[in-house]
């Protein structure tokens, strides 16, 4: 049985919108796995230290057969792959940042590995783009997605125009 997983995409570092754009084309070409959806790309401001570049970010949709660690340790390679560099500032900046938002339903609380991703309900740059190709889904302890979006405050996400 496939489980669909929503996953985030952030860059803010060495071309943005070029990082994100090969980070889904990797997703797309994960074992075990179909990209069913790709967010449209948006910028924002940084959370956290505010001296860095704006973020891109976007989310995609991915049918897998591979269980949510071995979906992480993916996305751990992807991200080395593309060159991150690990144990940097917190919410510092960063060339690729890989988010397993969801996984079905489940909710996994282990010290490695949160599902939904912590925080992630209360982000404009993860549910906004996640509506767009999620509908109004239920996050396992948040709610529904259309309720968290009017709560979040969304003061600097603009979609992007991309080819
Ligand atoms: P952040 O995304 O919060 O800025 P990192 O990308 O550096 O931080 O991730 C730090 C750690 O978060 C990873 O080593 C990973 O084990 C852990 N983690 C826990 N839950 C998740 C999740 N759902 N998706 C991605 N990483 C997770
Ligand atoms: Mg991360």
């Amino acid at each position: 049985m496939t489980v669909r997983a929503y996953i985030g995409i952030g860059s803010n570092l060495n071309d943005p919108v070029a990082q994100v754009k090969e980070a889904a084309e990797e997703l797309a070409l994960l074992p075990d796995s179909l990209l069913v959806a790709r967010s449209s790309l948006y910028r924002g401001k940084p959370m956290g230290p505010q001296d860095q570049p704006d973020y891109v970010n976007a989310v995609v949709a991915l049918d897998t057969l591979l269980s949510a660690e071995d979906l992480l340790r993916a996305l751990q390679e992807i991200e080395r792959l593309q060159g991150r560099e690990r144990d940097t500032e917190r919410w510092g900046p960063r060339i690729l940042d890989l988010d397993l938002l969801l996984y079905g339903k489940t909710v996994i609380d282990t010290p490695g590995l949160r599902v939904p991703h912590p925080g992630m309900h209360e982000r404009d740059f993860v549910i906004i783009p996640l509506a767009e190709i999620a509908g109004n889904l239920n996050i396992p302890g948040h709610g529904l997605l259309t309720t968290l979006i009017n709560q979040v405050e969304n003061h600097s996400l603009k979609k992007l125009i991309t080819g």
